[in-house]
């Protein structure tokens, strides 16, 4: 049965307005909040995403197919090279998607808000920009959510607020982060010239550790990061960015190094590698969390926006099949969503945490012989690893098409 009042979910990245979407098409009412203004969003600087065949393929099922594949560019294989530009393996992704799944695709970030924004808006979801949720109070019969600018009442809270969640410190008290020890620039730049279609490129310089990587993301654009280790909240004085980044990637082959240099100064983003230990306890009577804001992972397989898209659709297909209109109904729900994703987001974490902490060996021999035995490690395990990663969420009630 639906509620009476909305489920309310606190923040607009790519997890909140996916599980939006998924609980309109169920004909669930639905409310968003985000703390940065519309201008905001719309004037911050651009980047790029992989969306791996897991996640494409339930923004598929939600209706976005053609829009995803006209805005963006196919993903088949990574390609990993030395600062030589000398190739150290390949790694093969396509192969490995599941029957009638969607193809894993690069994605400018701005594009796919827009893609989101635009369904939310088709649906009649209202998406209230600027406007912060501080916290939340629980009663008999549903969620008294406190705003910068006032309170109002759901059903349900979905805590979509990213890895600095405040429904997760109301929740959980306060998460301390762990830090990657590593930073990251980022940026988008015209032109696809000297790229591979439809194969990222990543480089990493052995000496000084500075790691790349370049894309097509649809549009004739690229995206590319930088990472480095550094301190934590490290920062260039104002204005020097540019000349930081442009002088890191010059050990870096020029189909990178020179976006870099091309790249707009003022368009650069600077992100520090935060993430959160492994929980279970993502949610409480009507609350719960939902991507970054519940397991925050490394960034090094490009899969955190990626689960926050399958929990969205997966808590979607459980508040669809609950009983929303007892007091009891809603908690159900939400806590057979958590049981749901936990397996395969710890397992899917797992990965990404072991990739980022795999200790660099010392000396030009050991790096010589793990490099030789992450070729072997990869050239058996990759079908397994990619297939298991690309597999999308199953759901028990899947909205009607055309609805
Ligand atoms: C360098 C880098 C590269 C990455 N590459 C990939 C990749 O290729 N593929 C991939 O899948 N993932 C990638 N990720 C991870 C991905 O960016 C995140 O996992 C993803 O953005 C999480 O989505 P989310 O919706 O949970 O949170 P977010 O995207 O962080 O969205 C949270 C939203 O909540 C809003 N908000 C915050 N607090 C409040 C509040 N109190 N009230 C209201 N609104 C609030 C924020 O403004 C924001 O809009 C990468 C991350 C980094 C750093």
């Amino acid at each position: 049965m639906v509620p009476h009042d909305p489920i309310v979910v606190a923040g607009a990245g790519v997890g909140g307005l996916t599980a939006a979407l998924a609980l309109a098409r169920h004909g669930l009412p639905v409310e968003v909040y985000e703390r940065r203004t519309a201008d905001e969003i719309r004037d911050a600087p651009g980047s790029g995403l992989t969306l791996w065949s897991n996640a494409a393929t339930p923004l598929g099922r939600l209706g976005l197919g053609d829009r995803l594949l006209a805005a963006a560019e196919r993903v088949v294989e990574i390609r990993n090279f030395d600062s030589r530009g000398r190739i150290r393996f390949t790694m093969r992704t396509h192969p490995y998607i599941w029957p009638d799944a969607l193809p894993s695709l690069s994605i400018g970030r701005m594009d796919l808000a827009a893609i989101l924004l635009s369904a939310c808006a088709q649906r009649g979801v209202p998406v209230h920009h600027g406007r912060r949720v501080t916290g939340y109070r629980q009663t008999g019969d549903g969620v008294e959510v406190r705003l910068n600018d006032g309170t109002v009442t759901g059903s349900a809270l979905i805590g979509a607020d990213g890895v600095r969640s405040t429904v997760l410190r109301q929740l959980r008290g306060d998460v301390p982060g762990t830090y990657l020890g590593r930073t990251t620039y980022r940026g988008v730049c015209a032109g696809t010239d000297g790229l591979v279609p439809e194969v990222p490129l990543l480089f990493h310089d052995e000496a000084t550790r500075v790691g790349g990587g370049v894309y097509p993301i649809g549009g004739d654009r690229a995206a590319w990061t930088l990472s480095w280790k550094a301190p934590a909240g490290e920062r260039e004085q104002p204005g020097r960015e540019h000349a930081h980044a442009v002088r890191l990637a010059r050990v870096l082959p020029a189909v990178l190094r020179d976006r870099v240099a091309r790249t707009d100064p003022d368009a650069l983003i600077r992100t520090d590698i935060w993430y959160h230990e492994w929980h279970e306890t993502w949610g409480d009577g009507r609350v719960t969390l939902l991507g970054d804001a519940a397991h925050a992972m490394p960034n090094d397989l490009g899969q955190g926006a990626c689960q926050a898209v399958e929990d969205a659709v997966v808590l979607a297909d459980a508040l669809a099949a609950g009983d929303l209109a007892t007091p009891t109904g809603v908690a159900a729900a939400l806590r057979d969503y958590e049981r749901r994703r936990l397996d395969r987001v710890k397992w899917v974490r797992q990965q990404s945490v072991q990739v980022a902490t795999a200790a660099e060996p010392r000396g030009a021999v050991a790096r010589w012989a793990m490099g030789k035995l992450t070729r072997a490690y990869l050239a058996v395990a990759e079908k397994g690893m990619w297939r298991r990663m690309q597999q999308p969420p199953e759901l028990t009630h899947p909205a009607p098409v055309g609805s």
